[in-house]
């Protein structure tokens, strides 16, 4: 089997090292001719518009998948003439514009934060008088990782915020006072079977995901809303392949932040503890293979790498420690790595983390909402 991913980034790399067990072929596309995917497989380089190109590419493999929202849908449509394409250009389209994505879940009744449209500084103005108090104003499309979003607080100024967000159409949402954010990572076959991993608690500052946590402490009542909601939104959109729901956890309620139709971030602990990655899982249903068990024992804490990679040598010293290193040059803001802690249980799992922060290894922060140690007998 051949597949294509459209995207060379890390998810790519990830994904061609699960698929390569299974005896799958890649090549990549990318617009950036230093992706670091094209270490590994053979790489074209073109912009994701220029289907002449793309159309040469896609010739002699069996299916196209993609790790980024950043291909048009238009494209994956124009591809779909010639191979199979998984996820669909549906799936992009609604992913891809927040406005898509907001009325997919008010059409399933799952609830988002409350927002509203705007296209002029005027309407942003009035979206903060219904609204009620501190925005955020997300660009419809192209924006990930914090970018193409500006706060506005009650008494900021609307102008200069529609400024900076460049004058498109955008996304006015209120700003939600969470307890905690958290994903789940949920994947459909093309038969329509589907399977969920545990839900996962997520630490974001600066639009960037930091920290992850699996399965999420205390889950409760909310495990049971997350399978709904993911259940509901892949079997209304129909996706073939992993699709990711982001959400904000409020009151015991889940709130619906943003989906992904693509293997994610918060998800990269399950190469470690998962009996099937979300990577191989993606690749099985990109290949029509039979999807792999979900299941997991332990817990998992991942710390992703913004900027530099720390000493491997030291990291690969805690017990239960993986480090990746995508081999990308680092810069500031820039995801270069992960590192992912395995143990037997949450609380073996803080004591790990403990341990390798008090020697300076880790940071102290990412003990930051692990289970507590169990009361002295
Ligand atoms: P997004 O690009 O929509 O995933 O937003 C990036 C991050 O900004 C989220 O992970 C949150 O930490 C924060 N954020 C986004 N929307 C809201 C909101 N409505 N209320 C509070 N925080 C938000």
């Amino acid at each position: 089997l051949k597949i294509g991913i459209l995207g060379g980034g890390q998810l790519a790399r990830m994904m061609i090292l699960a698929g390569a067990s299974l005896g799958i072929e890649f090549r990549v596309y990318d617009p950036d001719r230093s992706a670091t995917a094209f270490g590994l497989a053979p790489g074209w380089v073109g912009d994701f518009d220029d289907i002449e190109t793309l159309s040469v590419w896609a010739e002699g493999l069996d299916a196209v998948t993609t790790e980024t929202e950043l291909v048009p849908a238009s494209t994956l449509a124009a591809l779909m003439n010639r191979v199979e394409v998984r996820p669909g250009p549906h799936m992009q389209l609604v992913c891809q514009d927040r406005l898509e994505e907001k009325a997919a879940c008010e059409r399933l009744g799952i609830p988002v934060a409350p927002w509203r449209l705007v296209s002029s500084a005027r309407q942003l103005e009035a979206a903060r008088q219904r609204l009620g108090g501190e925005l955020i104003v997300k660009a419809r499309t192209g924006g990930y990782d914090g970018r193409g979003q500006v706060r506005v607080g009650r008494r900021g100024s609307v102008a200069q915020a529609w400024e900076a967000l460049g004058s498109r159409a955008a996304i006015a949402e209120a700003v939600v006072g969470f307890e905690r954010e958290v994903s789940i990572i949920g994947v459909r076959d093309s038969a329509g079977r589907i399977l969920t991993y545990p839900v996962i608690e997520n630490l974001h500052t600066d639009g960037i995901l930091r920290r992850s946590i699996a399965p999420a402490p205390s889950v409760g009542v909310i495990r049971a809303q997350a399978e709904d909601i993911i259940r509901a939104l892949m079997e209304d959109l129909g996706t073939v392949g992993v699709l990711t729901v982001e959400m904000f956890e409020v009151d015991g309620r889940l709130l619906v932040n943003e989906l992904a139709p693509r293997v994610h971030n918060s998800g990269h602990w399950t190469l470690q503890a998962s009996e099937t990655s979300q990577f191989e899982n993606h690749i099985r249903a990109v290949a029509g293979l039979p999807l792999g068990s979900t299941v997991g024992e332990g817990a998992a804490l991942m710390w992703n790498l913004i900027g530099d990679l720390p000493d491997p040598r030291s990291v690969l010293s805690v017990p239960g420690a993986s480090m990746h290193d995508y081999a990308k040059t680092p810069r500031p803001g820039r995801k270069v790595g992960h590192v992912t802690v395995t143990a037997a249980c949450p609380e073996r799992l803080r004591e790990r983390v403990a341990a390798a922060a008090d020697t300076g290894i880790f940071p102290a922060w990412l003990l930051d909402g692990l289970a507590a140690p169990a009361p002295a007998p």
